[in-house]
């Protein structure tokens, strides 16, 4: 059986093609899901991807690439005589699916993708597909990450101390300031400096994210109810205090557990997301990416679809 995308060194490429998506060195053509680094790197010649991640990668990157053809959402395009369109994911803005067609079968690949509610974002679309091409990085059994909104509400509990939390400067911490203004409006919002270009190519392209401003150290030091967004590696650098406390945003349990609370807040799928999304694209054989896709194998509710990881 012909598998939907070749695994090469360079990235994913659809056979027969120099279609590359999501490479992770320099190509001809590239099909760009979403802008984090373990998806998009500069010096492509042509570059598809959302108007989102356009603005996002050409923020990102001092040359991004010779051309960036943007494509609306839903719309198709002929790329060396394939027919591709992009579809949103509801992992961060601008994030896509890429929906083809080859030998008769339409193929999906997810990208990164969540399908709970992220007001800072595009929702994702269920793309109906006979071949869908799905990330597991939560493919464990049972693994539910709760409503983010009510994690935010719940650290009402802090008293007006103030939080630390570590979210990656591009996708987390613009959903975790539009979370925070959404359930928690007693504290203000502060951010990294690396993080305020991202807020404004956000707003930008018409995604509210309610209050915020640059980190201002004393305010920090000497007020209460303020939450200070940092990036993970800055957050290494804050030791315990007292006028503060600290949380990693992150759905992994084990890199929240270093820290002094916890915000499980997370962009990916997580189990009976993946479930209801294999389910809902109506797809009859399913190839697994980034994570482990065993488990998906042996689920009841899946039985009778093809199942199988992409790389071996
Ligand atoms: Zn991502």
């Amino acid at each position: 059986m012909e598998l939907p995308l070749d695994a090469l060194s360079k990235g994913y490429r659809i056979p027969g093609t120099e279609i590359y998506i999501d490479p992770l060195e320099p190509v001809r053509c590239a099909i760009i899901s979403h802008a984090h680094g373990d998806h998009a790197v500069e010096g492509h010649e042509n570059v598809y991807c959302s108007a989102g991640t356009a603005a996002l990668i050409s923020k990102r990157f001092t040359y991004p690439a010779k051309k960036i053809f943007e494509m609306p959402f839903g719309e198709t395009v002929t790329i060396e005589g394939i027919k591709v369109s992009l579809h949103p994911a509801g992992h961060m803005l601008g994030s896509s699916q890429v929906r083809w067609e080859k030998d008769g079968k339409i193929i999906v690949y997810s990208g990164d993708y969540k399908r709970e509610e992220d007001k800072s974002c595009e929702p994702f679309e269920i793309v109906k597909c006979d071949t869908f091409i799905t990330e597991v990085t939560f493919g464990q059994q049972d693994k539910t990450h709760p409503p983010a909104a009510e994690i935010i509400a719940a650290l009402n509990t802090h008293d007006g101390l103030n939080m630390l939390i570590g979210a990656y400067n591009l996708g987390k911490a613009q959903r975790l300031t539009r979370l925070i203004n959404d359930n928690l409006p007693s504290y203000r919002v502060m951010i990294h400096s690396k993080m305020v270009a991202y807020h404004k190519v956000y707003e930008s392209m018409g995604f509210s994210l309610g209050p915020w401003e640059p980190y201002k150290r004393e305010a920090f030091k000497n007020q209460k109810n303020i939450i200070y967004l940092v990036s993970p590696a800055t957050l290494l650098n804050f030791r315990p205090a007292k006028h503060f406390i600290r949380a990693f945003a992150t759905g992994w349990e084990e890199k929240a557990a270093r820290y002094d609370f916890s915000v499980p807040v997370s962009d990916h799928a997580d189990w009976p997301s993946l479930i209801r999304t294999i389910k809902e694209c109506e797809a009859k054989e399913i190839f697994t990416i980034h994570g482990e896709g065993e488990t998906l194998k042996n689920t009841p509710e899946l039985s009778g679809i093809f199942i199988a990881p992409l790389k071996h």
